[in-house]
């Protein structure tokens, strides 16, 4: 089913899946997938490695999970590096197993990239979405990203929002947002898609922070910021202490974006379960 469809009617919850590199990894994401699945959730996604680097491993987990659990699945799909050739073998790929939604995003291009050979058929997310909608008018869901604080590289939030308009003008059907931890970043983020006539649904991405270290470092390279208070909290603290503290956080941020009409909840897992189930089970 279509993610777009499924926003028309309810709350939706979802789960963000990466695929692993080692077997050690994949064993605990079939683990994770076994055990989120009596969540019920509305639709899960598999990321896709900027440049293709995932390519095989993201199809096959996305048709793991297909096959074997029926839920919704959406891939995602970056088109640095990328050209029409490879983007339509990926459909093709997509198509085999019965895909409907796809996440159109760019990715990141390597830091050390020069700016002249960034200009790839696709330079921005939505010349992807374009294409897409394009070359298959309807037969695609695609969702793209938005950023609460600001995409990194974006000189200013309208900037920003401008190229949101792009990517919706091209064919987005819905947002979803990167990680915030401040729900006021998501409720100004909504202001100002609203102040510049911008409507599609907007599913909010939530992380139970459970090592705050980790999260820090990880939040750095993506624009996203920790509440200070959290990072003093949680400091130094012991495992336990710290999934704890970031579980009892994030049923408070969900409980916040649900009584304010949040359109969907949508959990980086991280491949993990333990505290997406112990948020869902004190949030819904
Ligand atoms: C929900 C979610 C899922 C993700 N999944 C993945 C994944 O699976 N794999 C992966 O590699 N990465 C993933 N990412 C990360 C994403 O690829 C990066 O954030 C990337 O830097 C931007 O991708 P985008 O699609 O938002 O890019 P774009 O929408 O193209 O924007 C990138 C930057 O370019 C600017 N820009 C756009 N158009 C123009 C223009 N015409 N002129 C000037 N500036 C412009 C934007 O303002 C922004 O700063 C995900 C992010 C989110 C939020």
């Amino acid at each position: 089913m279509k993610i777009s469809e499924m926003l028309k009617n309810k709350r939706t919850v979802s789960f963000e899946f990466f695929p692993p590199k080692k077997e050690e990894g994949e064993n605990v994401l079939y683990e994770t997938i076994k055990e989120l699945v009596d969540y019920k959730p509305d639709f899960v996604s598999v990321t896709y490695g900027a440049g293709g680097s995932t390519r095989e491993k993201t199809v096959e987990w996305t048709t793991h999970i297909k096959k074997n659990y029926g839920l919704t699945t959406m891939m995602h799909l970056t088109c640095v590096a990328a050209d029409a050739n490879s983007i339509d073998a990926i459909t093709d790929a997509v198509d085999a197993i019965n895909v409907k939604n796809l996440l159109a995003l760019r990715g990141d291009y390597p830091a050390d990239m020069p700016e002249e050979q960034r200009k790839g058929e696709f330079r921005y997310a939505a010349d992807l979405v374009g294409y897409l909608r394009k070359k298959h008018g309807d037969k695609y869901c695609l969702g793209v990203a938005g950023y609460p604080e600001k995409h990194p590289e974006a000189s200013s939030m309208q900037s920003d929002i401008e190229n949101m308009k792009r990517k919706l003008d091209a064919g987005g059907d819905f947002i979803i947002t990167q990680l915030f931890f401040d729900n006021d970043h998501y409720f100004r983020y909504m202001d100002i898609l609203a102040k510049n006539g911008i409507n599609a649904p907007v599913v909010a991405g939530i992380m139970p922070i459970i090592n705050i270290a980790q999260v820090v470092k990880f939040t750095q390279m993506c624009g996203a910021t920790v509440p200070q208070f959290l990072v003093e909290k949680m400091d130094g603290k012991s495992e336990k202490n710290q999934f704890m503290t970031g579980v009892e956080y994030a049923v408070e941020q969900c409980r916040g974006l649900i009584d304010a009409g949040v359109a969907g909840l949508h959990f980086y897992t991280l491949n993990k379960h333990g505290a997406t189930e112990a948020v869902l089970d004190r949030t819904l």
